[in-house]
């Protein structure tokens, strides 16, 4: 099959397997001050200097969590700021950590309003802005950089959900200057169940997760260590450049665009990530784009699938202005370390088909 659901989750890669695999045999808590103690708690060591390194990070403050989700949570639960920002198009991870919190709005290309939170943090009184890095659904990155440098201005903390744009795009822990940045291993070719809130050094961050002194206090429980070797392993795999992808996404488009010139590709005017394409085809619903393409053996979903499965009018599109109908017809292809051409051609032509029969059936019933 042709899988093209790396946004969902990406498959694990070879390096990351065998990392794992070296890890599982080893027994040893990290914890424990005997030798073979001592030999894993050098590898969680090891692996976390590496991923810090790879984030461009000044030093290895980071916390491995159960994921993309604790770590969110973590960073949105554990500052203690009362007044929170986020943008109106979060993971439900940092909407439902934050449910109180005033939505950023974003344009119509899917990118943050600058102008308005400047306005709003100004007012005052802001203790935390949370934005994405780079968006699931589009795959639009956001100007984090440029939201710190506001919100320092106001004294506020900056948080970013950086689970997409790892391992896809370079990620500059310091040249984003955010005081806290979640990553997900499964995103880039790590294992599921393994993610990692990145934060500044000594930052006064309150545990979820409360028991034994483990990462520095802020997150109990024996740390997996096998998950983080793997995790480790793939952040080192995914920082090799990879140009292949986004040309691989720009042909894809190409392709899509000529079988169905009516289709619209969300955020294309927007800066986004080489491997992600929101696209609907018109009159034609998700679920029917996902159940065609899954019968010729391609997998993509309809917006944000990687809840439950369940189909739902997308809040990333509401919230860029796309018509609800029109954000019915949305599906979302993404690509990643293992896409080839063949994938590609193989999504194009039965996206074509389906198109050529929708058409058909159109013009029967006319
Ligand atoms: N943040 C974003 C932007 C995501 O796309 C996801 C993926 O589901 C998550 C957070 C959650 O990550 P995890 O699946 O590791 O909990």
């Amino acid at each position: 099959t042709a899988y093209l659901d790396h946004n969902a989750t990406s498959p694990l890669r070879p390096q990351a397997r065998d990392a794992m695999v070296a890890a599982l045999a080893e027994c040893g808590n990290p914890s424990s001050p005997h030798a073979a103690g001592r030999a894993v708690r050098a590898r969680v060591e090891a692996a976390r200097r590496r991923i810090a390194a790879a984030f461009d990070m000044p030093s290895d403050a980071i916390v491995f969590t159960s994921g993309g989700t604790e770590a969110n949570n973590l960073a949105l639960r554990g500052t203690g700021a009362v007044t929170v920002l986020v943008s109106g198009i979060e993971h439900d991870s940092v909407l439902e950590a934050a449910p109180r919190a005033e939505r950023i709005p974003v344009d119509g290309n899917g990118v943050v309003d600058l102008a308005w939170l400047e306005a709003r943090l100004a007012t005052g009184g802001v203790g935390l802005v949370s934005v994405m890095l780079a968006n699931n659904e589009t795959g639009v990155i956001q100007p984090v950089a440029e939201i710190t440098r506001l919100a320092h201005r106001e004294g506020a903390l900056v948080h970013a959900d950086a689970t997409q744009a790892a391992g896809r795009i370079p990620v500059s822990f310091t040249d984003l200057d955010v005081e806290l940045m979640t990553i997900s291993a499964h995103k880039l070719g790590g294992p599921p169940g393994i993610g990692a809130l990145l934060m500044q050094e000594g930052f006064p961050l309150r545990p979820l997760l409360r028991g034994g002194r483990q990462e520095n206090g802020l997150r109990a429980g024996t740390e997996n260590a096998p998950a983080i070797a793997g995790f480790a392993a793939a952040v080192d795999a995914a920082a090799a450049p990879d140009a292949g992808v986004g040309v691989l996404r720009d042909r894809l488009e190409g392709l899509l665009l000529a079988a169905v010139p009516e289709a619209t590709i969300f955020g294309r005017a927007a800066e986004r990530l080489p491997n992600t394409i929101a696209v609907a085809m018109p009159g034609v619903p998700a679920e029917t784009q996902v159940m065609a393409l899954d019968l010729a053996g391609v997998a993509v979903s309809a917006g944000a699938a990687c809840s439950s499965g369940k189909v739902r009018t997308s809040p990333v599109l509401a919230a860029m202005g796309v018509d609800a109908a029109l954000a019915r017809q949305a599906i979302r292809i993404s690509l990643g370390w293992n896409s080839t051409a063949d994938d590609v051609a193989r999504c194009a032509d039965a996206w074509g088909a389906l198109w050529a029969r929708a058409a058909g059936r159109a013009r029967a019933a006319a």
